[in-house]
Parts: structure tokens; C-alpha cells; sequence
């Protein structure tokens, strides 16, 4: 398609959804003439062009006009304001009623895709003076730990600042779950299977049933006592459900509902030699922890059916079930394995590395909680696939940290100058130029440190140091012209800070791609606390890390 052939239709599109759907010729006409001032050469060739494209614009569903306008105009979007923004209603929402839930898998370090959905399900129970229970689904021995579910607490309640009504474990609920393996054992609803996987790929792709699927119950009961026993731990048997073998839907293909595991959990050791699967325990602990309302990606969407089956077979409630499209994390690697691997090989400084997207990194950088909050308004259940990246979130932590963070100047690579006839005196300046309250203040005397880099820039035009004065060179060195802006037109404007040791102090800025800068900055910055973000001018936000030795440890949050 020509350029012009796609921003017809962009225009068309944006002017559908701007009109509940329909869009109109003449509202078209004009924006393409302004993009392509050639089209008026041929006005009724144009008119008959658009008003194709309009014709099959106009027949899309609202929610494809959205989504298509999304993929070829996204510039055409409507942006609302940021107050204005906000998650629709929950379907059926009662007040009062509402329960959510938070169901990490403690095998992993959370990322910024988690803390969305975190918010997202906080916000809801919020706003319905609901419940939120955080269930930690920790049914995988081999990849659970007790590092992950206290990185997860710290995340959660620690920096997301959620606050969870209860907290529960899956792994609490064995009795529960081996119950409701009986049930369906008895009722017939599920097997217990020795199949070779070969034999079981095989079946799959035929659409055949197994022969353990014809054993009698009462078999497939001696079986699993003995598995619950541990007596198969070689993974001879496993628990399947009684599903449909020619479904076209490939998780219900008799799934494993049960299977032997011999590594001991870190919360009960090996008591337990039968665990459960995710789409078991699922349904059953949406009932115990009285979920209503399960708001998570349509990665799920495929498991509705197979959850409906269980909640039937075991007599269990439904949930409201609403889905919104995939988090995609584009500029960062979210993979645990690979992370580690990046980690153990010195590549990576740990889970808060800068380069990743994980809660901690981005805590570690200076994101604020609410930011999380502002991008899941912004995102507003969408049913398409998003693709996130820091800088989505890092407009929305500008808007918060720009009113407050205090400016000071970091001076990397410092080259010190003299200022002959500069005044000796106490300095002024502002924590936040909008605000003009002072808060700074600095003792000159003539000698200061300018950057590396804006020293070499210095020529015959004078230069100002930043809200303080203006010199110029003179013979070999330099001389104070005057005070006041205006007095004299220059040509930079640069940060200073005094060469007097007893005025500026060292620190370091931690980079997003993991390098450290080594800088001056002034003496009055005893003030800052770790937490405090700041802004270094014409450098960035900046997050208080550590303050170590007399170092001020930073990492650098945005530009
Ligand atoms: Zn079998």
C-alpha cells in the first residue's frame, strides 16, 4: 500500500473511532490534503478513493477500528488526559463483594509486566471496597523457593505499597487438592496413566484415548494411594483428566492433573509426593481464597474450558473471568534462566541490574509506585497485545518526580578556572526553579570547576556560570563581567560547582546500561537522603542509592 493509500485509511479510522464508528468524507478530505498537499490535483479522484476506503473502515467493529488504528496510525489516537484515564467497570461488580487475587509462582523475580497486573487487580478491589488475597502458587518444588517469595513480599507490600487483606499458599491446601483428586478419581472423571510420551504425542495427534483411561476406578484409586505414597516417583504414573481426545482445543486433551515429585518443598519438605498441576489447583483455589473477579491476560483464554470441566466435575462456583490483552516487555530480557545465567557469569550485576525490567531494578532506578498505577489506567484493559518498554513508564514517573525533585549540578571530569574580579561571597540558589525558595547555598571565591566537556566549548563569546554570573576570556584566563543575565549576550551556559574542597563532595551515577560515572557535586547535597530522587541539570533524574564513605551513590532514573 502507497503512503498515502495507509493514512487515508488512518484518518478514517481515527475519524470512526472518534465518531462511534463512522466516519465521514468530509472530515476525511481536509487531514489528507494537509499531509499530501499534491492529492488536490485530482479532488474527485481523491473523494472516490476515500469514500472506498471509508466504505470498509466503516464496517469494522469498534474494537477492530480501535485495534487497526492502533497497528497503521497510532499517532492519530486519541489521548486523553492523564486524570481522565482510568481501568472500565468490573462485569457484575458488587461493593463490598468484590474479591481479586495475586497469583505469583515464587520461581522468578517479578518484572514490570507483574506489577502492572498487581496494580491492575489492587486497583479493582479498591475501587469496589473489595478484597485482595496474594496466593503464592507454589506448587513446582523444583522451582519454588523462599528467596522468591520474600523478594515477592518486598515487591508487593514493600515497593507497590499494596495492600493485601490475606495472604495464602497453595501448598497449605495438599488435603484440599487430594481430596478433589478422589472425587474425580470415584466419579470417573479422572485416571491414573503410565503412558510412555511418546504413546500419549501420538494419541494426541490421533485423537485417540488411552487404555489406562478404561481402568476401573476403583484401580485407578489403589494406584494413586500408592502415588500420594510416593511409590512412583520415578514418574511411572501420573493423574490425568478424563478429557476430550478430539478437542480441538489442545489443553483439553486429557491433561495431567497430578504428577510425582521427589524434590523436597521448601515450605513442607517432602511430605507430599503428589503435586498438583496449575489448571487443578486453579479452580479449586479461586474457590477457596472467594475470588470473584479473575483479571489476568488472555494467555488464559485457551483454559476457560478446561476450568469449567474441573468446576463442574468438583461442583465448584464460577468467577467473573476478564481477560485483557498480553504485557509483551520489549527493550529488556524477562526470562529467569536467562537473567541468571547473565548474573552467574558477571555479565549482570544481580536482579537489579539496570538494563532489566524487574521490580527491583526499576525500584533500585527510582520508579514510584504510583507510576504503575498511572500506566494500568493508561493501558485500560485492552484487548490487544501491548508492548511495553521503560519509557511508557518512565513518562509517567517524569510527571510525578519533576514538581519535587530538587536540581543541583553533577560536574564529571572537572577542569578548574579562575575568574579574575569575581566576587567573593555566599551564593543563593534554588532547590526547584519553580518554586524559587532558595535552599542552596554556596561560598565563592573566584575558582571553579565547570565539565570536561563544556570547557572545551569555551571561545570568544562570554559564558555564564548557570543562575550565577557571566565571564569571558581574557589573555590566557578569564574575567567577571557581570551578574545579571542580559548584561552581555553568551554563548553556553554551563554548571559549576566552587573548587573549594570544603564545597562539593564525590558521587558516582549508576547508567541504565550498568557504567558508572564519577562526578563532583556540591557540598549542600548532605542534605539529599537515600530515596530522594534529584535532578543533575542537563544530565537526568537521579535516585540516592547509598552514601558510602562520603560518596553519594546514584542511579539514574530519566531523562
Ligand atoms: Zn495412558
Amino acid at each position: 500500500m502507497s503512503d498515502l493509500a495507509i493514512r487515508i485509511e488512518a484518518h478514517a479510522l481515527a475519524n470512526a473511532v472518534k465518531y462511534g464508528g463512522k466516519a465521514q468524507p468530509g472530515n476525511v478530505l481536509p487531514k489528507i490534503i494537509g499531509e499530501f498537499p499534491d492529492a488536490k490535483k485530482d479532488i474527485p479522484g481523491l473523494r472516490a478513493q476515500i469514500e472506498g476506503v471509508l466504505a470498509s473502515v466503516n464496517a469494522l467493529a469498534p474494537d477492530a477500528q480501535r485495534a487497526r488504528l492502533g497497528e497503521i496510525g497510532a499517532d492519530l489516537l486519541e489521548k486523553k488526559a492523564a486524570k481522565e484515564r482510568d481501568l472500565p467497570e468490573l462485569p457484575n461488580a458488587v461493593r463490598g463483594k468484590v474479591v481479586t487475587r495475586l497469583p505469583p509462582e515464587p520461581s522468578k523475580y517479578n518484572h514490570l509486566g507483574h506489577a502492572l497486573t498487581f496494580s491492575i487487580n489492587s486497583l479493582y478491589a479498591r475501587r469496589y471496597d473489595g478484597r485482595l488475597v496474594l496466593r503464592f502458587e507454589d506448587a513446582n518444588p523444583e522451582k519454588v523457593s523462599q528467596e522468591y517469595v520474600d523478594a515477592m513480599l518486598d515487591d508487593i507490600q514493600g515497593y507497590l505499597g499494596i495492600r493485601v487483606d490475606e495472604i495464602r499458599y497453595v501448598s497449605d491446601d495438599m488435603e484440599i487438592l487430594y481430596a478433589a483428586a478422589r472425587r474425580l478419581i470415584a466419579q470417573g472423571d479422572a485416571y491414573m496413566c503410565s503412558c510412555e510420551r511418546e504413546t500419549v504425542s501420538e494419541n494426541r495427534r490421533l485423537g485417540r484415548e488411552c487404555a489406562c483411561r478404561d481402568r476401573d476406578p476403583a484401580q485407578s484409586e489403589r494406584l494413586w494411594e500408592e502415588f500420594v505414597a510416593g511409590r512412583y516417583l520415578d514418574g511411572q504414573y501420573v493423574l490425568r483428566l478424563k478429557g476430550d481426545m478430539k478437542s480441538k482445543n489442545s489443553v483439553m486433551l486429557d491433561p495431567v492433573l497430578f504428577r510425582a515429585v521427589a524434590t523436597p518443598h521448601f515450605r513442607v519438605g517432602t511430605r507430599y509426593k503428589a503435586w498438583p498441576l496449575y489448571d487443578l489447583y486453579s479452580p479449586i483455589e479461586e474457590d477457596l481464597c472467594k475470588v470473584t473477579h479473575v483479571i489476568r491476560s488472555n494467555e488464559f483464554d485457551l483454559r476457560i474450558e478446561l476450568h469449567k470441566r474441573l468446576q463442574d466435575a468438583l461442583g465448584l462456583p464460577r468467577q467473573e473471568i476478564v481477560h485483557y490483552g498480553r504485557f509483551n516487555i520489549r527493550d529488556a530480557t524477562t526470562k529467569g534462566r536467562e537473567i541468571r545465567e547473565l548474573i552467574e557469569s558477571g555479565q549482570y550485576l544481580g536482579w537489579d541490574d539496570p538494563r532489566l525490567v524487574t521490580l527491583k531494578a526499576l525500584r533500585r532506578r527510582g520508579i514510584r509506585k504510583e507510576a504503575y498505577e498511572m500506566l494500568a489506567k493508561q493501558l485500560g484493559l485492552s484487548p490487544y497485545p501491548v508492548n511495553l518498554d521503560f519509557s511508557m513508564l518512565a513518562a509517567l514517573n517524569r510527571e510525578l518526580v519533576e514538581p519535587i525533585a530538587h536540581r543541583y549540578s553533577f560536574i564529571e571530569d572537572p577542569r578548574e578556572i579562575a575568574i579574575a574580579g569575581a566576587p567573593h561571597e555566599e551564593v543563593t540558589l534554588h532547590l526547584h526553579p519553580s518554586r524559587k525558595d532558595g535552599g542552596r547555598t554556596l561560598r565563592v571565591a573566584g575558582r571553579y570547576l565547570v565539565r570536561a566537556e563544556d570547557h572545551a566549548q569555551f571561545g570568544a563569546q562570554p559564558i555564564r556560570l548557570k543562575d550565577h554570573l557571566t565571564f569571558e576570556r581574557a589573555g590566557e584566563g578569564y574575567a567577571f563581567v557581570a551578574k545579571e543575565v542580559g548584561a552581555r549576550k553568551f554563548s553556553l551556559n554551563v554548571n559549576w560547582l566552587p573548587a573549594d574542597p570544603s564545597q562539593h563532595m564525590r558521587a558516582t551515577i549508576m547508567m541504565p546500561d550498568a557504567t558508572l560515572r564519577h562526578g563532583l557535586v556540591e557540598h549542600g547535597m548532605t542534605s539529599a537522603r537515600v530515596d530522594d530522587i534529584v535532578q543533575f541539570e542537563r544530565l537526568g533524574f537521579c535516585r540516592l542509592d547509598a552514601i558510602e564513605d562520603g560518596v553519594y551513590r546514584f542511579w539514574y532514573t530519566h531523562d
